[in-house]
């Protein structure tokens, strides 16, 4: 089976962030055709956009999944693999950018580069399901110290489909934008545990 090289951010401010990112990790890791392939430092990150809330815990994961019968079939169902996942760590409808029990974006899908309002595959039995947009890469990524200093662990030199530098040099410029104490590493994964140690 073909797989594909995926990059998840993980983020939560709601509730025990750390608790919920260690086992969404977990819960991820499990699914059936995923592989951890890397995890990325945990981060304790400034809000941005909403700025009148918790601080946010970050990390970023690279797993093998299948690519499907193409990028956006593969791509679609690990989308809705991680919606699910969100449901099921207790996300509630809030405002965009707002508070959230657990955030997960698909951030990079191999070499794919797509938009799409009604992707293939997305069939399901809840409509706001099957009508899911999705945008890979992620349109914000490049853009934020927070998904950029974690994904810098994993693919410093990966330079993303449409972007004009790699994720370091990216991290780099944000980094002088935004300040180095924007984003604190806080633990590192500790594989053998299974957990975040500081
Ligand atoms: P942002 O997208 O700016 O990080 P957010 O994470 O707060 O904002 P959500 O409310 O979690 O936004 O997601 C809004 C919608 O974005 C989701 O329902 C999802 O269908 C869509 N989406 C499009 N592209 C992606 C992607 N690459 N990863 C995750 N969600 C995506
Ligand atoms: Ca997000
Ligand atoms: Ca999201």
């Amino acid at each position: 089976m073909r797989v594909t090289r995926a990059y998840v951010g993980l983020g939560s401010n709601v509730g025990d962030p750390e608790k919920t990112l260690t086992a969404a990790l977990h819960a991820l890791a499990a699914l059936p055709s995923v592989r951890l392939r890397g995890v990325s430092s945990l981060y304790a990150t400034r809000p941005v956009g909403v700025t009148d809330q918790p601080e946010f815990r970050n990390a970023v994961v690279a797993l093998d999944v299948p690519t499907g019968a193409d990028p956006a079939t593969g791509a679609t169902a690990l989308l809705l693999a991680l919606k699910s996942l969100e449901r099921a760590f207790g996300r509630q409808a809030r405002r965009r950018w707002g508070p959230r029990e657990l955030d997960l974006d698909l951030l990079a899908f191999g070499r794919a580069r797509f938009s799409i309002d009604r992707p293939p595959g997305g069939r399901s039995d809840d409509p706001a399901k099957a009508s899911l947009p999705l945008t890979v890469p992620h349109p914000e990524a490049q853009g934020r110290l927070f998904v950029l200093a974690p994904l810098a662990e994993l693919a410093a030199r990966l330079v993303p489909p449409g972007w004009n530098e790699t994720v370091e040099s990216a991290r780099r410029r944000r980094e002088h934008v935004e300040g180095a104490e924007a984003v604190r590493p806080v633990g590192r994964w500790d594989s053998a545990k299974g957990e975040w140690r500081r």
